[in-house]
């Protein structure tokens, strides 16, 4: 069977992880976690960087950090993962969900306006499949309304809109290192914080509500409980393996974008034939190879299509059902339709995509599908 994905050790994962055991430290902020830090801050130009034990964790430290109270408004696209709406929940927002695009599933920054209301606090973008939004329209309508933005990056490391990093663009970020994505740790994310009157409090909410980091900065002579907060950072254990692997950065998003394009060339002619759609790359977005999906015309022919590539030892899947229809948030949605979501839930399909897929399981893959559609 070819899974969906695999992870993977593509450097010196063990012999960090048996660095950090034998250093005699392995619980959080030591070593491993600040060359993390430095390497994203220097890198990206992130103004803080924070390591969390994931992307849901990071994402709950953004609604802290911005604020969100009960009875605010969050608005944030449908078609997304629960964390990105749970931590928000979590704070007692309500969730006002958008529509994605017609021709990808990040959130239509043209249908945002008309959403915002007195009680608005939040816009909450998610990057999927590693594609930016379209952040000017988004950030120029945050700067008149005065909202503040989260980006969902957990998707979107090393990815940039018209050049600038994601991640690097919101009031805050999430990314994720979870063994699905592109840079992995098993579990993990982090916290990137860019406007600077929320640096100082990152820190506090992510040493459990205490002003511990400043203080073994030496810049106060004792430590106490100043905030609200959490134990979000990781152990140095996840922070090891995670350095190693962004020491091998470039060599892995390579390979990803191989596979990436071959999928793309290999199927091409079925998208001009009008069978199936291929991911569309706004312009101002750069593709970092997270994911490659293809848009089946109907629910039907994707679960047939499923199928097929699973009798053919191929594990290919579905991702979102939208959030608005959810059992949890049916009733507390207000009953507009998101078409655009809807249909991403029904039609979108992910293919195989990990370091060590082979060419030719690759080429394996793309005659399955074109013998799914001449049969
Ligand atoms: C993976 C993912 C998350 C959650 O990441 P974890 O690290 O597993 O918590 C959140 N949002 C999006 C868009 C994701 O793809």
């Amino acid at each position: 069977m070819i899974p969906f994905n695999k992870p993977y050790a593509s450097g010196k994962e063990y012999e960090y992880l048996k660095d950090a055991v034998l250093s005699g430290k392995i619980s959080g902020n030591g070593k491993y976690t600040k060359l993390c830090h430095d390497y994203f801050q220097k890198k990206y130009h992130f103004k803080k960087a924070l390591l969390t034990s994931s992307c849901t964790d990071a994402l709950e430290m953004c609604a802290i950090l911005q604020d969100i109270k009960e009875g605010d408004e969050v608005i944030m696209p449908s078609y997304t993962f629960v964390s990105t709406s749970n931590a928000y929940i979590l704070r007692g927002a309500k969730i006002i969900f958008a529509d994605s695009e017609v021709n990808h599933p990040n959130i239509d920054a043209s249908k945002i306006e008309a959403l915002i209301t007195p009680k608005t606090k939040a816009i909450c973008v998610v990057h999927y499949a590693g594609n930016a939004c379209e952040m000017d329209t988004i950030m120029a309508l945050a700067a008149k309304y005065n909202l503040s933005v989260s980006e969902d990056a957990a998707q979107a490391v090393d990815s940039f809109y018209k050049g600038k990093p994601l991640g690097s663009i919101g009031d805050v970020a999430a990314f994720s290192f979870h063994e699905t994505k592109n840079i992995i740790s098993g579990e993990g994310g982090m916290l990137t914080v860019n406007n600077d009157k929320l640096i100082d409090r990152s820190e506090i909410i992510w040493e459990k509500g205490t002003n511990r980091s400043a203080f073994f900065r030496g810049e106060i002579d004792k430590y106490g409980w100043v905030d609200m907060g959490s134990s979000f950072l990781p152990s140095e254990l996840q922070a090891a393996y995670l350095y190693a692997q962004l020491e091998e950065m470039d060599n892995i998003q390579n390979r990803r974008k191989s596979i990436w394009n071959q999928y793309y060339e290999g199927l091409k002619a079925l998208e001009t034939q009008g069978k199936l759609q291929l991911p569309q790359i706004p312009t101002y977005a750069t593709n970092n190879a997270h994911m490659f999906y293809l848009v089946t015309n109907t629910l039907e022919e994707r679960s047939a299509l499923i199928s097929h590539l699973k009798k053919h030892d191929i594990l290919a899947v579905f991702h979102y059902l939208s959030l608005h229809d959810s059992p949890f948030y049916r009733d507390k949605h207000d009953g507009r339709d998101l078409p655009n979501s809807d249909r991403f839930s029904n039609t979108l399909l992910r293919l195989p995509l990990f370091f060590e897929l082979t060419d030719q399981e690759v080429n394996k893959i793309i005659q399955s599908i074109h013998q799914f559609y001449t049969s």
